[in-house]
């Protein structure tokens, strides 16, 4: 059905809904209240695998089945192995436990003062505002929480959030997420970042939202001025694969681009998705023509039944390589990994130093040459005569 190379940009637009009025398709309730949602709504439009199908019966009780129709046409339904269906058609391997998996693999819980803030770092805190998201993801961190499916019940209490956020003068960055934020109405959000921004002490302002990438229809120039009046609020999308950069996206990244939005992405390290050189190198290049900053690539969190999907860890160390020097500086994501049991996020990097001896730094570069440079600690001994 797809080429493999899709263009840069390409519109999705209404594929299998080709037969809806526009308006409703670019009207973002049409397509929450029109998502897939069920084994049913999916064996409609496309034909499963028996993976898939046992995933689908699975999934209710672990995280609820959930893809807008802008994000289904992005699926290959004639190849099994579509990395779009790998992030949000359901598998039977979820509910396989690996060692390690937890329902909270990055210790949230346990570093949550009031209900929807966790305070991890001495100057910033994480603000969850809602446990919707527009469609959801296989491998989601908050799989115990989003979408209620565990019956976590989480209720965010955003009064309780504000007033800690106010009473800690230590906290000048608050980031935004969920759920996804961007799901709330344009009045709430307002108000939200409007009581944010009362707040002396706080500096920065972030939403992450895989909104503009499930939905961006929601981006509409009312939203982006609410962040423009605000601003600078900082959002960070979330892509993993080249497919997912469409026409439909580069025009919710400008709208909120020239609303003067700073826009990063963050990625997830997915086997089957992401976790080749070609496709990283390709996404990273489209991102910047849409002006969007690679900022993270993590490696997938220790969820439960997320084994299927990671990717050994010096693997991703080797990707990371394959892009350092090869392509623009800032086109290369930090890669971490998010330590089990509340750590925070620990920086992965291929190692560049070889050694520091005799009062040299002995590197490499991205090419494998080795060159020196001198540590500055003790004067350098002198260079053997041939590298003089
Ligand atoms: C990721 C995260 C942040 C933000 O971290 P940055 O490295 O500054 O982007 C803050 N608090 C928590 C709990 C987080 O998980
Ligand atoms: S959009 Fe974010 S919060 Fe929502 S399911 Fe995906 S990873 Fe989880």
């Amino acid at each position: 059905m797809f080429p493999q190379d899709l263009p840069d940009r390409w519109h999705s637009g209404q594929g299998l809904w080709s037969d809806i009025p526009a308006e409703s398709w670019n009207d973002w309730h049409w397509q929450l209240r029109n998502r897939l949602t069920s084994l049913k709504d999916l064996e409609a439009r496309m034909t499963l695998t028996p993976e898939e199908r046992a995933g689908c019966l699975f999934a209710p009780g672990k995280l609820a089945l959930a893809v807008t129709p802008h994000f289904f046409n992005l699926i290959d339904r004639d190849d099994p192995a579509c990395p779009i269906r790998r992030q949000v058609i359901p598998r039977i391997e979820e509910s396989v436990l690996s060692p390690g998996e937890t329902p909270d693999p990055v210790g949230e819980d346990g570093d949550s003062p009031v209900p929807g803030i966790v305070h991890r770092y001495p100057d910033r805190v994480l603000f969850l505002v809602t446990d919707r998201c527009a469609a959801y993801c296989r491998y989601c961190t908050r799989s115990r929480l989003v979408s209620n499916a565990q019956q976590y019940d989480f209720h965010p209490d955003l009064e309780a959030g504000l007033g800690y956020i106010a009473a800690h003068p230590g906290v000048r960055d608050v980031l935004i997420s969920g759920g996804d934020p961007l799901l709330l109405s344009d009045e709430k959000l307002d108000k939200l970042l409007g009581r944010l921004r009362a707040i002396p002490h706080l500096e920065v302002i972030r939403i992450g939202s895989r909104i503009p990438v499930f939905l961006p229809q929601r981006v509409t120039p009312a939203l982006a001025d609410i962040l423009r009046r605000h601003g600078p609020v900082w959002v960070n999308i979330h892509t993993n694969h080249p497919r997912e950069c469409t026409a439909e996206l580069a025009a919710a990244c400008e709208r909120l681009a020239l609303a003067g939005v700073p826009l990063g992405n963050q990625s997830v390290l997915l086997q089957g998705v992401n976790d080749d050189a070609e496709t990283l190198r390709s996404l990273t290049h489209r991102l910047l023509r849409m002006r969007v900053r690679p900022y993270y690539l993590y490696a997938c969190d220790l969820i439960e039944g997320s084994g299927h999907l990671r990717v050994p860890v010096a693997r991703g160390v080797d990707l990371i390589r394959s892009l350092r020097g090869h392509t623009t500086g800032f086109a290369v994501p930090q890669y971490v990994i998010d330590a089990p049991g509340g750590g925070g996020k620990i920086p992965v990097n291929p190692e560049y130093v070889e050694a520091v001896r005799e009062g040299w730094v002995q590197l490499r570069n991205y090419e494998d040459r080795p060159f020196r440079y001198p540590s500055g600690e003790a004067r350098p001994s002198p260079l053997p005569a041939q590298e003089a």
